[in-house]
């Protein structure tokens, strides 16, 4: 018997998002740490601080006012400050609270202000939320960045891999980058955990609510992530949404985001 660890490569101390040659002070949290990951890290050396700030401007949006935000609050994070996480959709501030099981999340509204699809006799009612909102644009982002430094150690040394994708994380372009929400644990199914390998770490990485994946579709590069119930893909090596072919003949609904292609659902 060996014992296997952890592959680990030497980081290049080039920025693999801007080519940059630092400084590099900081680690960086491949998931974000907020998320609850401290398993997925790259040291020093591979996104300089620059960079590393810009990611953090779109970290804290899908964070404090997103449907992820509102997942994380459901699995129980607690903030640097031993606090429960909360997060702001939609005029509604959702928190876990530190004396009640995770999976339970509390609300605060101002009621009246909520609109609420409300029975014929008034005496129940829902809130409906729009997948599709401002938010969908950092998730993008945040997507392609988590996405982008999985791959990193497996590149050649001093390439940029994914230029546009890159580009697109440090908000160089800002066209909408496409990424589809499934809505379909049965995603799973089809999907090897890049972690597949290193079983104690798969199994710690689940304990903390995610999992990555990345599957090849011809040409195309893309990157699952799995975050408590939300579940995502998105195309790394380009804008193409041609390889949502797979999701099609998986049969696993799909929606298209952010809003300009949410014609392309299924
Ligand atoms: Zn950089």
């Amino acid at each position: 018997m060996t014992e296997t660890s952890p592959p680990t490569v030497a980081p290049p101390f080039q920025c693999i998002f801007c080519s940059g040659l630092g400084p590099f002070v900081s680690e960086e949290h491949i998931v974000p740490h907020s998320l609850g990951n401290d398993l997925l890290v790259l040291a020093p050396g591979w996104v300089c601080e620059e960079c590393n700030n810009t990611c953090s401007g779109f970290e804290s949006r899908v964070l404090n006012s997103s449907i992820l935000g509102l997942e994380r609050c459901r699995l129980g994070v607690v903030t640097k400050k031993r606090k429960p996480a909360r997060s702001d959709v939609h005029r509604i501030t959702w928190f876990s609270e530190s004396d009640l099981p995770s999976n339970i999340l509390s609300a605060e509204a101002e009621w009246g202000k909520i609109p609420m699809l409300l029975s014929p006799d008034g005496s129940s009612g829902k809130i409906v939320f729009p997948l599709h909102d401002d938010s969908c644009y950092a998730i993008a982002r945040l997507l392609l960045k988590m996405g982008v430094e999985i791959m990193a150690p497996c590149q050649p040394s001093g390439s940029i891999a994914f230029q546009a994708a890159s580009q697109h994380v440090l908000g160089i372009e800002s066209d909408p980058w496409p990424y589809f929400v499934v809505r379909s644990e049965a995603v799973d199914n089809h999907l090897v955990s890049v972690l597949a390998s290193l079983p104690e770490e798969h199994k710690y990485a689940l304990s903390c609510g995610f999992d990555v994946f990345i599957l090849e579709v011809e040409e195309e590069v893309v990157f699952f992530f799995r975050y408590g119930n939300f579940r995502v893909g998105i195309c790394l090596s380009s804008r193409s949404t041609d390889w949502r072919h797979v999701l099609v003949d998986w049969d696993v609904p799909h929606v298209g985001c952010p809003i300009e292609f949410s014609k392309e659902s299924a």
